[in-house]
């Protein structure tokens, strides 16, 4: 594959094709694995820091260089995603990296993937208000669900947080869609779908989705939803639609940089068999084999085997 330039970068990641984002770079303001919540499906491994406490995790200005140098040449992007090994909205300077992203790239459209766990501060609705997109998750309407599924940080409470969404909702202007992430045996059964459903109806988002486990998750017990429970799911709740990130469409320009490198930032953030990541990249499969055994012979990935094939993972 043609190599464009050879920067390292620690902040940003991709450009991935998504089908809900398009073309979407990734940048990662926290270093793994921070979170308020330590779920039971997270692709990011476990929460090994379970903290609400916002402060500037990773620093501004060294961010700001990395989209500077990728964002200079003006790639053609259908999103720049706030996203990766924890949670965005506990760096205190999101706000100050939205604004000088609208103020210097106003022509890329902003998204930021949350937990939504920390909307009932003021501070962290204003901090989004100019992105374009929130993708917020949210998988439980019950206490006992909240705490088995998502394992909270315990100074969070779960009406708080629907009351924080709801504000998001009315002040800001931005996009707000809802992913609800199925975990067979306790978010699925009908009478936890219609109280998320009466959650849904006070947030009001613009969409809901529909995740299930799709890669290797924290907990091995975790299961994908199966057809049967999306039919119920259909039945208690209206308007939603099943996420198939999954499935990239390829990339035509390809990364720029090292394919190695490449794929263990990939890897990093989100297991991935070896064809996800030659979608994602553009490069040859067996290319990336190549890479994936000599990774694997020297122990900086695993795999493991799933429904949708062999996944790796970064050590
Ligand atoms: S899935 Fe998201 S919210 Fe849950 S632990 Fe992982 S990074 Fe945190």
């Amino acid at each position: 594959m043609k190599s464009k330039f050879k920067p390292v970068f620690n902040f940003i990641f991709g450009p991935v094709l998504s089908r809900r984002l398009g073309v979407s770079l990734g940048v990662d303001l926290m270093p793994h694995k921070t979170c308020s919540l330590d779920c039971v499906y997270c692709e990011c491994g476990k929460t090994t820091h379970l903290t609400i406490r916002r402060k500037e995790y990773t620093p501004l200005d060294q961010i700001r260089k990395e989209l500077d140098l990728f964002l200079s040449s003006h790639p053609h992007l259908d999103s720049i995603t706030f996203s990766g090994s924890g949670e965005p909205t506990l760096h205190l300077g999101i706000g100050e990296i939205i604004k000088y992203l609208k103020t210097d790239y106003p022509e890329y459209s902003l998204s930021v993937l949350t937990n939504g766990t920390l909307f009932h501060s003021s501070e962290v609705r204003d901090a989004v208000a100019q992105a374009d997109r929130i993708i917020a998750s949210f998988d439980a309407a019950s206490d006992s669900v909240f705490r088995a599924i998502n394992r909270p940080h315990p100074f969070l409470d779960l009406h708080e947080m629907v009351e924080g969404l709801a504000a998001l909702k009315k002040e800001c202007s931005n996009q707000l869609w809802m992913e609800i992430f199925i975990v067979p045996g306790h978010n699925d059964d009908d009478r936890e779908l219609k109280r998320i459903q009466e959650v849904m109806d006070i947030i009001k988002p613009h969409q809901i989705h529909i995740n299930s486990l799709d890669r290797p998750g924290t907990e091995a017990w975790v299961q994908p939803m199966t057809q049967e429970v999306f039919k119920r799911i259909q039945a208690c709740m209206h308007n939603v639609r099943v996420v198939d990130d999954a499935k990239h469409a390829t990339l035509t320009d390809g990364f720029t940089g090292d394919l190695k490198d490449i794929i263990l930032s990939t890897l990093q953030r989100r297991p991935c068999t070896a064809a996800d990541i030659s979608k994602i990249t553009g490069a040859d499969v067996n290319n990336i084999n190549q890479h994936l055994d000599i990774l694997l012979k020297n122990g900086e990935v695993v795999k493991k085997k799933m429904p949708r094939g062999t996944f790796f993972s970064r050590v």
